[in-house]
């Protein structure tokens, strides 16, 4: 036990939500060291890859703005720019390219005063209204089936649940923060980010380093065991161990169920970890010299659940001319990968919206089966209610996409940060 290092606050993982908390803990005068597994990248899968002076986020990243991130990425002083994803819309119906329809006024983004309030602006109006806490324990199809009755609608409106919350499962998912998402994003919109998401990993980075937070590459948590009198022992990858008073946990919740032996595990953990289902997403991201078709820059699958958006015209993602493009597949929790299918279909979409793409292709990347989320919302859990909160036990959290009461994806991560902090100060 003597070589064993005594430190005061450990953070494990160097994703968004590890680096956040280290961030504000340190700089509010904790002594924090952070272990990253991976020896040579930080930031998990908010990560951009530079290739030929193309920004690859992991896959479509994009910030919504006024939730979770957008204020605490604010509140510890990260500058960051890009552009409103906006685009005109086009929807993929029968593996064909079809414009909104006129109807749909909002979407389609013609106004339709003569007409009346068209379908679409009902909806939006109407989420206003909504107390979305009220509908946590209300399934996505069950909302459909009791309050949208013309039935293309109500696949719009599954096509926003995708798009906004990267869930595929209307009989399981949580209506209440779905409809939530879709409103905050209709009135402040998502952002696309210059230079990607790497710009929030390096700005937190720089700000934990600046605050004296101790950041470790290249260590894995093998174990984390109770220490006596109180704390924990940890285990890294190297077989040495270290002592800390407080531990926070910042990966997947099977990842930490496996590092406690059965006795030792927080009810709270098993539990979380059992109940867990990842989102997850098929994707190509395709570097492009020039853009075939200027006009054609979002789609969105209606009858299969696709997705395309060249991110590069709003965001500074690409060389002068060049073009970022991500295409993806929504695989849900309960649709299986399959690599050998998934690309093609993929390939087949920028055929058919971005046609020449292979004479121009400069790189593409295919993601075949990435996690989103750890966690989909569900009605069956009680919605966002139903995640465990960020302490599970004396001295120990967690943080994550699956943890608090507020914001869906990379938003979970940033709120549970900020308030698994601010229970450890408090304490
Ligand atoms: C394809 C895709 C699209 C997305 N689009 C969006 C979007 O549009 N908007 C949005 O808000 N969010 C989006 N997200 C989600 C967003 O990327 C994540 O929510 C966020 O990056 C998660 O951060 P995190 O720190 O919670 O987890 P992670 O990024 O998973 O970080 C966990 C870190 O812990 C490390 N680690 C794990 N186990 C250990 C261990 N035992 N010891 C040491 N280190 C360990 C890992 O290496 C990793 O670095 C998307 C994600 C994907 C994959």
């Amino acid at each position: 036990m003597s070589n064993v290092d005594s430190l005061d606050l450990v953070i494990i993982g160097g994703g968004l939500a590890g680096l956040t908390t280290a961030t504000l803990l340190a700089r509010s005068g904790k002594t924090v060291t952070l272990f990253e597994q991976s020896s040579k990248e930080i930031g998990g899968r908010a990560r951009t890859t530079v290739i030929d002076g193309f920004y690859f986020n992991q896959g479509p990243h994009a910030l919504f703005l006024t939730d979770a991130g957008d204020s605490v990425l604010k509140e510890i002083g990260i500058h960051y720019t890009g552009g409103i994803a906006a685009s005109k819309a086009y929807l993929i119906i029968g593996g064909k390219k079809h414009e909104v329809p006129a109807e749909y006024s909002r979407l389609s983004g013609k106004s339709n005063e003569s007409s009346g309030e068209s379908i679409d602006s009902q909806f939006f109006n109407s989420l206003a209204k909504i107390d979305f806490s009220e509908l946590e324990n209300v399934t996505v199809q069950e909302w459909l089936d009791k309050n949208i009755h013309d039935k293309n609608f109500a696949e719009i409106v599954k096509t926003l649940v995708r798009l906004n919350t990267y869930g595929n499962d209307p009989d399981i998912q949580s209506i209440g923060s779905a409809l939530r998402q879709i409103y905050v994003g209709s009135r402040s919109g998502d952002m696309y980010v210059d230079g990607g998401w790497q710009t929030f990993v390096d700005g937190l980075l720089t700000a934990a380093k600046n605050a004296n937070a101790r950041i470790i590459m290249g260590k894995k948590a093998t174990k984390v065991k109770r220490a006596d009198p109180s704390g924990w022992l940890i285990t890294l990858s190297d077989k040495t161990q270290v002592s800390a008073k407080i531990v926070v946990m910042a990966a997947g919740p099977k990842e930490i169920y496996s590092l406690f032996d059965d006795n030792e595990r927080p009810e709270v953990l098993s539990k979380a970890a059992k109940e867990a289902k990842p989102i997850r997403l098929v994707c190509l991201d395709v570097a492009l010299s020039s853009l075939p078709d200027k006009d054609t820059l979002f789609a969105l699958g209606i009858d299969r659940p696709l997705y395309f958006s060249v991110h590069s015209t709003h965001a500074k993602l690409a060389p002068e001319g060049g073009a970022l493009i991500h295409v993806a597949k929504y695989l849900g929790t309960s649709i299986e990968p399959k690599p050998r299918e998934d690309q093609p279909e993929l390939e087949e979409i920028l055929d058919l919206l971005q046609p020449g793409w292979r004479q121009v292709l400069v790189k593409k990347r295919p993601l075949p089966n990435m996690v989103v989320s750890n966690a989909l919302v569900t009605a069956a859990v009680g919605g966002l209610a139903g995640r465990p909160d960020p302490k599970i036990a004396d001295n120990l959290y967690v943080v994550g996409d699956w943890v608090g009461k507020e914001g869906l994806v990379s938003n979970a991560s940033f709120a549970s940060a900020k308030r698994a902090a601010q229970l450890i100060l408090n304490e």
